[in-house]
């Protein structure tokens, strides 16, 4: 079946259209700048890039273009939208209102909307693409898959915060996690691999990329994960700082005038390996400069890496043990040297790095040792194939 996996944002719209017979990615894109001006980015499977300005006042000129793009005779991949048996749209929030993916209707959709005051940045803008959806394909299913659903799983001592109980009870205010997809998707996979079934396993998932989160999967279930209430909390990430003291805010607001809006935005914003290193959120740009003596972006690569392993540690105690650890996404992936700066913190675990196969990128490799007592893995993530099979499945 063809899948169209649709991701949303409040000026954006990502989109894939998948085979999930064949796993085939068939094309992909994105709108920008939706509400602004437009533009189209196209690519059909083993194509060029092609961009095209298109008024786009709404998301619904903009899947109205995607659509278009989709059939379009020369370089569309699709005859009719009849091609399409499904649409998954990825919702970041569904709180404790949804432990799996759903089948969307309005009573489904008034459910997540009841979820947009925990992530007021996302969750309307994924309704928004649900709706333009449903007015461009009417008969079609849309399916929703979350990204704090396979999170759900986590006992209550892992999700209550030291603060007082009514919180969680009259506002929901407890840990929900993010990224579930993939730590779903790659937890998976490295059962797969290791040839052992996924709940006989212990794996820590190492999700880093410009939002990175690391996740204890236990037995194939969440039983921790670093990213809290809202994706600010834990690693030091791209521009988020991760855990810090919250005295820091009164702190701030006391010596510079900082009110909530100004703090939050220096925290998700102006923060991470971009605000301590002044110069970017890239890894790239970070290893470029630390390769000329630079400092600061020496320093924001040594703290992510140590903030990783100290992670690492905590799930390590929290499922008693581990099997494997898997590294993912963007820097996951790619960064050879942000591995190596996290694998000597975990000589403990029996763990010592193979530097020929840590230089292999982007594919599915052991990098660890063979006589090592934990395999470290790198298991490339698929968010979107990943919604895919979901909608399938729930199909
Ligand atoms: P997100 O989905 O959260 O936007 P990604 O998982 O795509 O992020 O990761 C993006 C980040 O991955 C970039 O900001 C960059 O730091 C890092 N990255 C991508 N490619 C490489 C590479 N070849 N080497 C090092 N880092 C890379």
């Amino acid at each position: 079946m063809n899948v169209l996996v649709i991701n949303c944002g409040s000026s954006s719209l990502k989109f894939q259209l998948i085979d999930t017979d064949s796993k085939d990615m068939l094309a992909k894109g994105i709108c920008e700048r939706i509400g602004i001006d437009g533009r189209l980015v196209y690519q059909k499977a083993g194509g060029e890039k092609e961009k095209s300005d298109k008024a786009m006042p709404t998301h619904n000129e903009a899947i109205k273009y995607v659509l278009e793009a989709l059939q379009n005779e020369a370089t569309g991949v699709i005859k009719s939208l009849d091609e399409i048996g499904a649409v998954g749209h990825r919702i970041v929030h569904g709180a404790e209102n949804f432990t799996e993916s759903v089948v969307l209707n309005d009573e489904i959709l008034a459910k997540i909307e009841e979820c947009n005051d925990l992530a007021p940045l996302h969750n309307p803008a994924n309704l928004i693409g649900v709706r333009a959806c449903q007015d461009a394909m009417p008969s079609t299913p849309m399916i929703g898959v979350f990204d704090t659903a396979f999170h759900q799983t986590m006992p209550e001592h892992a999700y209550i915060y030291g603060l007082p109980y009514e919180y969680y009870e009259d506002y929901k205010v407890r840990r929900y996690g993010f990224h579930g997809t993939s730590h779903s998707f790659v937890s998976k996979r490295v059962a797969e691999i290791v040839g052992k079934p996924v709940e006989d396993l212990k794996i820590i998932v190492c999700h880093l990329g410009n939002g990175s989160s690391i996740c204890a999967v236990k037995n194939g279930k969440s039983v921790d994960t670093s990213m809290g209430l809202t994706p600010l909390e834990g690693l030091v990430m791209g521009t988020r700082c991760g855990d810090v003291d919250p005295a820091i805010l009164e702190y701030l607001h006391n010596k510079k005038g900082f009110d909530v809006d100004d703090i939050m935005k220096v925290l998700n914003k102006e923060s991470g390996v971009y605000g301590i290193s002044k110069l970017s959120s890239d890894f790239r740009d970070l290893t470029d400069a630390k390769l000329k003596g630079d400092h600061k972006a020496t320093l924001a690569l040594t703290v992510f890496a140590y903030r990783v392993a100290k992670y690492i540690g905590s799930y390590v105690a929290a499922m008693n043990g581990v099997d494997v650890i898997a590294f993912t996404a963007g820097i996951g992936e790619n960064d050879e040297l942000v591995r190596a700066d996290v694998m000597p913190y975990l000589g403990y675990l029996g763990i010592e790095l193979d530097e020929e196969a840590n230089n292999i990128r982007g594919e599915e490799v052991t990098i660890s040792t063979k006589d090592s007592k934990v395999q470290v893995m790198v298991v490339p993530t698929n968010e979107e194939l990943a919604i895919a099979r979901e909608t399938v499945n729930l199909l």
